[in-house]
């Protein structure tokens, strides 16, 4: 605003705008006569009460900065700062700290604008804001930010307390995962050590049981330990020519005893003509392993079909099963970390919850996608991934 704007309007144009929208402002707007180093306030809107805890007519009272500015050398420089201003466009700045009427201390900041008539300052306008930290002005932009910011942290926190509820539901699960088949282990020894067998059948189904146990347990410390080693970015790989079908036929002779104890259908289908993928091959046979073993874990009727296709540049694989599905709400979630359906300790089907966010990074880590889809609880779940084929260039 120039000097003839000011000299053309009103001595209070601040006034007429009845203080309208300045609630949300932390702080006041204000006009003042200055005459003869005399200060005399004339007006005051907005939220001066809300800001010091005084009505209204304290402020209008000549000497309410000397009774709520903290320092001395502040009411000083106060009066040194009004009667000085000149007119300008932009505001002048001074921050100073107050007592509040509750004893709470405040700093607060002040822009004044002088109004200047035939060289002599007769009025001037401020605008006193509660200070942020560092002193500057709490202006609408600087409240917008602030308020931004707090809704960030607002989600971090609730993302904090999610991933900490996880982490904890995990690490009773994986206690849990790693006792169990410790505890078969156990189990089973001290009945072959301490002779509780008859005969060389029951040793044999005791051992096996201590073995097949031994095994699960080495893979859920192996599961945990991917996901660490992917996390901190040492996982390798090493891409290289993989024949489909023979990796589809050790999947097959891996799962068939599995899905015949389900009394399951386990198929294997690929295509005629010999496919060739640009992958890792023990990591790509260790996603189809995660995912079949999978399909069969949570099958209990009908069929598991693991596929692939061409589409473009890529290899389609696709694990298909019957078995329970997932309901529609809980599919989006799945590859994350420690995500299970059921996460409860009682749950019904074993595992880290670990595979499928193994899988999607080792197949991330190939070049390739993967989805889940499920029609819902009940209705079977096919896992697809893509991994691309194997070209010339890639020789
Ligand atoms: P885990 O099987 O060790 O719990 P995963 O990461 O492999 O961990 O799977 C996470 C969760 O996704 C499982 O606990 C299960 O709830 C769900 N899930 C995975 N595959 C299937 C499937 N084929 N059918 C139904 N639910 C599945």
């Amino acid at each position: 605003m120039t000097t003839a704007d000011h000299q053309n309007k009103d001595a209070s144009p601040i006034e007429k705008q009845n203080g309208r929208g300045l609630e949300q402002i932390p702080g006041f707007i204000y006009t003042a006569e200055i005459s003869a180093k005399l200060f005399s306030p004339k007006s005051c809107v907005g939220g001066f009460t809300k800001l010091t805890g005084y009505p209204v007519t304290s402020f209008l009272k000549n000497n309410f900065y000397n009774e709520v500015v903290i320092d001395r050398d502040d009411v000083e420089r106060l009066h040194g700062f009004r009667y000085t201003s000149k007119s300008s466009a932009t505001a002048r700045n001074l921050s100073y700290r107050i007592n509040s009427r509750g004893g709470k201390r405040l700093i607060v900041n002040e822009q004044v604008v002088a109004i200047e008539t035939r060289g002599l300052v007769k009025l001037i306008a401020g605008v006193v804001t509660l200070s942020d930290r560092h002193g500057k002005s709490s202006s609408e932009g600087t409240i917008r930010k602030e308020m931004l910011r707090f809704r960030e942290m607002e989600k971090l926190n609730r993302h904090l307390l999610e991933v900490n509820q996880l982490k904890d539901e995990f690490l009773a699960n994986t206690s849990h995962e790693l006792r169990t088949p410790l505890n078969s282990i156990i189990g089973f020894l001290t009945l072959i050590t301490e002779g509780y067998y008859e005969g060389d059948e029951e040793l044999r189904l005791f051992t096996r049981n201590a073995l097949d146990s031994s095994y699960h347990l080495l893979n859920v410390i192996n599961d945990l330990l991917d996901i660490s080693k992917i996390e901190s970015g040492r996982m390798q790989l090493q891409i290289e020519k993989v024949y489909v079908d023979e990796i589809m036929e050790e999947v097959y002779a891996l799962f068939k005893v599995q899905a015949d104890q389900k009394n399951l259908k386990l198929e294997c289908v690929t295509l005629e003509t010999p496919l060739f993928a640009a992958a890792d091959v023990r990591k790509l046979k260790q996603v189809l392993i995660n995912l079949v073993g999978n399909a069969i874990k949570f099958t209990d009727k009908g069929g598991i079909v693991v596929s692939v296709e061409i589409t473009g540049q890529y290899l389609k694989y696709k694990v298909r099963d019957t078995g329970i599905g997932i309901p529609k709400e809980k599919q989006d979630k799945l590859f994350q970390k420690f995500i299970q359906v059921d996460g409860t300790a009682t749950r019904k089907y074993g595992g880290s919850g670990l595979g499928l966010v193994i899988s999607k990074h080792l197949v991330e880590m190939m070049g390739g996608e993967i989805t889940m889809e499920s029609n819902g609880a009940g209705l079977g779940t096919t896992v697809s991934f893509t991994i691309p084929k194997w070209t010339k260039e890639d020789i």
